[in-house]
């Protein structure tokens, strides 16, 4: 899915991209979910079951695009876009994709998708939109690519996206090596001083 709603602006014009769910092919918000409820479906989005969620938040802390939400009001669970599961199933394309009137979000396989992005990079750059370069199409994005990507016409954080999406997990053993080597040295610390005494 190629996408194009939230204004941003710069010094020169609005710019305007779609804050989706990424779909992330190796997404991190599954990869945390203590519950199961976050599944990958046949047609390789990432879903939330809400009828299994129990509302612990740590997708919402996980994910780098800051695009899944506890619901505060209603049912205290998470939510997000589903690429329109429930069409999908039916054969037809997101409701985004069939809405927007200028085809700027434009919905199909991945990598034809991708080589059709690169074209249209090409032609931009060819006018001298100097700064038009496409977010996420690089497979080594959060590990495995991302199924949401986006041609910008200028720099990622202009749009709010994040230059080098981090996966959290990464940072969890680090944090443990130091929690450990801190509770050793603590440790070492009150045998001596237990010692002494
Ligand atoms: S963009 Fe965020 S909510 Fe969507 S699949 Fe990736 S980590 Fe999950
Ligand atoms: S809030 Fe729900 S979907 Fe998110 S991690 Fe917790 S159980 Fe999983």
């Amino acid at each position: 899915m190629i996408g194009g709603a939230l204004p941003f602006f710069n010094s020169d014009r609005w710019l305007m991209h779609s804050d989706v769910c990424k779909h992330c092919a190796n997404a991190p918000c599954q990869e945390v979910c203590p519950t199961g409820a976050i599944i990958r479906t046949e047609f390789d989005t990432v879903y939330v079951q809400q009828d299994i969620c129990n509302g612990c938040g740590y997708c919402v802390t996980a994910c780098p695009f800051g695009v899944i939400a506890r619901d505060e009001l209603i049912d205290q669970t998470a939510h997000k876009c589903t690429l329109c599961y429930d069409r999908l199933k039916d054969g037809i394309e997101p409701a985004c994709a069939k809405a927007c009137p200028t085809d700027s979000i434009v919905f199909g396989e991945v990598e034809q998708l991708k080589a059709k992005a690169r074209e249209r990079l090409g032609f931009l750059q060819q006018r001298g939109v100097s700064k038009a370069q496409l977010y996420g199409v690089d497979d080594k994005v959060l590990d495995d690519g991302l199924n949401s990507f986006f041609l910008l016409l200028d720099e990622p954080e202009v749009y709010n996206l994040p230059r080098n999406p981090a996966r959290p997990v990464k940072n969890v053993a680090p944090a443990s090596f130091w929690t450990i080597l801190a509770a050793m040295l603590l440790g070492i610390i009150g045998i001596l001083c237990f010692k002494k005494e």
